[in-house]
């Protein structure tokens, strides 16, 4: 049996994950196995399916045998067990949302990386606990795994001091308080690939819209990242489906000393009640959106495609011009008309698709959309943080077995 590498992403209420096999020599990575424990503590579900796709196992638990986290990754640790004949993986990597200021790179975790980790909870709340209670708890249970953390932020380390920085005064940014920007698996990942699918523009001047539930873009140069549309936190920025983007710090000021919110309320606010569904009052998903004929659906509509170009145009002046945009993630790879919206916002740039290519719902894999006489290309990349997660674990394991 080859060997393999787990990679887990845990959150508040899920624990997705992903079993790679390690192909002989070339060091090739095969997904073998994909799921994920959804409902934790209200609905507990397990779901995973094979290298085909198909079903291998679908169980609904009681609340009370999976009442959280740490019962959840109990259950998912002995079912892969036993799905794998009782081999455990070389190497296990985790999708960490916080490296904080430092970590430019993926780590191997011990315990002065945990303990690092530890203090840039405050940084991300609803993020890093998640992220670090099954890299605890697989620690203490299996000591001499080699765990690795792979950090959204650490793709962005290199922003220069303006694009690092708030206008704010400097202990505040000495005490955490930067841009950091997130979802560098997915840039790193699109990155990586732009020399092999988009060989003409890889080390030109990019913009890679990352549209999924959560959004961002980034602007990349020469295969670096400039600049980013999210900063201390996943809530800057672009609209998202929950989430509202760029907000006036005044208005949070206002919700907290006129209307007496609490802090937690403003903090579900934000991260729960805003963005598409708060605009529309309808749903948080782009495609309800679209079968809708609620004027509230259009405006939401409406304001996610005029942000994204407003985003486009100020990433396009920080990398002083575009030579490509890379859409990726669950909107950004499944759906022709808002793509065709950005870009129409956006032909004041030269940017003109191939309507064919661009509708092209049987298409998988990455392809140019734009037209031959388009200034700027305009490419759909499918984006896989996982993968990225483990080619990072396995090169870490490799490392530490020289
Ligand atoms: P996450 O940030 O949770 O990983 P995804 O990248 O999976 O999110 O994106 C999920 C979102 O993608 C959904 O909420 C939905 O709005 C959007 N989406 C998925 N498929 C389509 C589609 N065919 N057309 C339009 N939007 C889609």
């Amino acid at each position: 049996m080859p060997d393999t590498i787990l990679v887990i992403n845990a959150g508040s209420s899920s624990i997705k994950f992903q079993l790679f096999e390690i192909a002989d020599g070339a060091g090739e990575l095969t997904l073998s196995l994909k799921g994920q424990i959804e409902g934790i503590g209200s609905h507990p579900s397990l779901i995973a399916r094979n290298k085909q796709g198909e079903i291998v196992t679908h169980r609904i638990f009681a609340v009370a045998d999976l009442p959280d986290a740490r019962a959840a990754l109990g259950q998912l640790a002995s079912w892969l067990r036993a799905w794998h004949d009782g081999a455990f993986p070389v190497a296990i990597g985790h999708r960490v949302v916080h490296g904080g200021p430092d970590y430019d790179t993926h780590v191997a975790v011990d315990d002065d990386v945990l303990a690092k980790l530890e203090v840039l909870v405050p940084l991300a709340p609803l993020h890093q606990p998640n992220n670090l209670l099954p890299i605890r708890a697989i620690r203490a249970t299996q000591p001499g795994v080699l765990q690795v953390a792979c950090f959204d932020t650490a793709f962005h380390r290199g922003h220069p001091d303006v694009a690092d920085r708030y206008a704010i005064p400097e202990q505040l940014y000495l005490e955490g308080i930067r841009r950091y920007g997130f979802h560098g698996l997915s840039y790193e990942y699109i990155t990586r690939s732009l020399p092999i699918v988009a060989s003409e523009v890889a080390g030109g001047r990019i913009v890679v819209a990352h549209l999924g539930s959560g959004a961002s873009m980034c602007a990349i140069r020469d295969g670096r990242s400039l600049d980013s549309t999210m900063g201390f936190t996943a809530l800057d920025g672009l609209p998202m489906g929950t989430r509202p983007g760029q907000l006036d710090a005044g208005v949070i000021l206002h919700l907290i000393t006129h209307k007496g919110m609490t802090a937690d309320a403003v903090q579900h606010l934000l991260y729960h009640d805003c963005g598409l569904k708060g605009l529309s009052g309808i749903s948080n998903d782009v495609r309800d959106l679209l079968a809708s004929d609620d004027p509230r659906a259009k405006l939401a509509l409406d304001y996610f495609v005029y942000r994204a170009g407003l985003a486009l145009g100020s990433l396009t002046a920080a990398i002083e011009g575009l030579d490509a945009i890379v859409f990726t993630a669950g909107i950004g790879e499944n759906s022709p008309v808002i793509r065709a919206r950005i870009c129409r916002q956006a032909r004041w740039l030269g940017i003109d698709l191939d309507k064919t290519a661009n509708a092209a719902t049987d298409a998988a894999g990455a392809r140019l959309i734009s037209s031959p006489a388009s200034r700027v290309r305009v490419y759909v990349i499918p984006t896989d943080e996982e993968r990225m997660i483990a080619h990072h674990t396995l090169e870490i394991f490799r490392r530490q077995r020289r």
